[in-house]
């Protein structure tokens, strides 16, 4: 099978929308009927984004094999409803990595092995192995960080070589910004054609220029691009800031970038259609009644931007399950510190339709997210714990109901009288020898549904697969006096052994269900998750 490779790479300045881009090509071309798969290149030495701090880096997302991974992954998959796997994530760090195990096993045949080209190389390999793998006909990788600086270099390098080796089946994608000068109308060419420049002096020219910008680019502009940088003029695509991630395929075909990508290749369309994608944006059009759901986390130190990027599988799950139910959810983020420090303040989740606690980890905040809990249960407000999310759920409904006074979780208090939430048992020898690498359970398994619970009622199976990213879980010693205290544990690992679900019946609460996995990383657009779609509904109902 013929193979072809798109590449995006960042020109002027990173945070434009690389990521979505990626993801939108690989959509538009999707809709011609071209199986893609598509790569992220992360420029860091970290080996993976587990070990990265969500508020520096944004949301750690999560694969169905567990390779903890840049919250573009998610786009990817979201945008082209495909279950990726490690093949598609690499970091300078795995890369290097890959090189030097090669090198110890001997496959280097006692050649010297230099940067330049073993790293490239091991670059493109990977690549290769992941569109076998996928069976791509085209894959788009996007390289993180921007054109110049020193971190890329090297990828940009294995984009040169592939070109080399394949001339007719490489594309350069540079995703540019045009900034606006003071409050007028000059918008700027000149950053662009330097980055450009900057391309050019590694060996590369770019294809087609992605020409990010407040309002979009008219004839004329594009026409100076065009000369300036040495691109077609059709292969200046406007990219306008849009009110929802998901217009941007619609807008790239309004530039009919899937016909000039398929000329450039030289390859001839299955199909032409996005008509499922374009019903889809139009429906987000006409979700207007509002909802409002809340956010209780504690990553809010450093700004908006940041917050909304640790969370944003959750806010795009919550999105699409309340676009199918044509509403528009309005996202607020609560600070649980602040329910620490003022305890009237709890009282305003009674604004809510519904409320979320993410996951999270260690001990800041936890009082206010457990007072939180303890709140919306009694005030048969809409809840949805994920992850921490339900184990704090369980330490409330435990401390206030099931009468074990002070529970907690050994994460915060190792003495505690009842560690009702505890370390999984097959890490807690791996901890005692200080052998923390590896000890999350990461990645897809199978949860057993009980039949009758809200969980079924959303699922309408018994046997679920879901993603995971955690150390701790329910402890089995409480389970009996939990469930005997009313606590329904509706999903269970298929061993019996480990708690995935918990809810309270429906005569009790209306939507009061945690879950010990992250259902967020399976949403997609046009399928939303049955749990997030049944929280909505719950919400929804909520609206006097
Ligand atoms: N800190 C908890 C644990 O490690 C929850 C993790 C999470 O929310 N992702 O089990």
């Amino acid at each position: 099978m013929r193979t072809q490779y798109i590449f995006v790479a960042g020109g002027v300045m990173s945070g434009v929308g690389k990521g979505i881009a990626s993801a939108s090509i690989g959509k538009i071309l999707q809709s011609r009927g071209f199986s893609v798969t598509a790569i992220k290149i992360d420029p860091y030495v970290n080996v993976d984004a587990g070990t990265m701090n969500p508020t520096e880096h944004g949301e750690v997302f999560v694969l169905d094999d567990g390779m903890e991974c840049d919250q573009d992954m998610g786009n990817y998959e979201r945008f082209l409803d495909v279950n990726l796997s490690s093949d598609n994530y690499m970091t300078t760090g795995s890369v290097y990595q890959a090189v030097i195990n090669r090198e110890r096993a001997l496959e280097y045949k006692g050649k010297c092995v230099e940067v330049v080209p073993h790293i490239p190389m091991e670059v493109i390999n990977k690549i290769k192995k992941a569109a076998k793998k996928n069976r791509a006909e085209i894959v788009i990788t996007e390289i993180g960080g921007t054109v110049g600086e020193y971190q890329n270099i090297l990828f940009l390098e294995a984009v040169r070589m592939l070109k080399a080796e394949n001339p007719g089946d490489v594309l350069l994608v540079l995703v540019s910004y045009l900034p606006i000068i003071g409050d007028g109308h000059e918008l700027k060419t000149k950053p662009t054609q330097y980055a450009v420049r900057t391309l050019n002096s590694a060996g590369l020219q770019p294809d087609i220029i992605i020409a990010r910008s407040k309002n979009g680019i008219d004839k004329k502009r594009k026409e100076k691009i065009a000369i300036s940088c040495g691109v077609e003029e059709n292969g200046i695509i406007s990219a306008p800031n849009v009110e929802s991630i998901y217009d941007i395929p619609v807008n790239f075909e309004k530039d009919n970038l899937s016909d000039f990508i398929i000329k450039k290749l030289k390859i001839k369309p299955k199909r032409v259609d996005l008509k499922e994608w374009r019903a889809f944006v139009s429906k987000i059009k006409k979700s207007v009644k509002p909802i409002k759901i809340g956010i209780v986390g504690k990553y809010f130190t450093t700004g908006e931007f940041v917050l909304a990027d640790s969370y944003i599988s959750i806010i795009e799950a919550v999105k699409h399950a309340a676009y199918a139910t044509g509403i528009k959810p309005e996202i607020e983020w609560l600070n649980s510190e602040e329910f620490e420090q003022n305890k009237e303040k709890i009282k305003e989740l009674s604004n809510y339709n519904g409320v979320i606690v993410p996951g999270g980890f260690g001990g800041r905040g936890v009082e206010g997210k457990i007072a939180a809990i303890k709140y919306l249960r009694e005030n048969k407000i809409p809840y949805f714990g994920i992850c921490y999310g339900m184990q704090l759920a369980v330490i409330e409904y435990a401390r206030n109901i099931a009468g074990l006074s002070g529970a907690t979780t050994t994460e915060i208090d190792k003495q505690t009288e009842y560690p009702v939430i505890d370390i999984q048992r097959e890490q807690k020898s791996k901890i005692e020898k200080n052998d923390y690498g590896g000890t999350m359970r990461l990645g897809a398994y199978e949860a057993e549904i009980k039949k009758g619970s809200i969980a079924h009622a959303a699922y309408k199976q018994t046997s679920v697969s879901e993603r995971h990213r955690h150390r701790y879980e329910v402890n089995e010693d409480y389970i009996e006096a939990m469930e005997n205290s009313g606590l329904v544990f509706s999903g269970q690992s298929p061993d019996g052994k480990l708690m995935e679900i918990i809810e309270l019946p429906r005569d009790k609460h209306p939507f009061f269900v945690g879950v010990q996995f992250h259902p967020e990383f399976k949403s997609r657009p046009l399928n939303p998750h049955p749990l997030f779609k049944k929280f909505i509904e719950a919400a929804k109902n909520d609206l006097k």
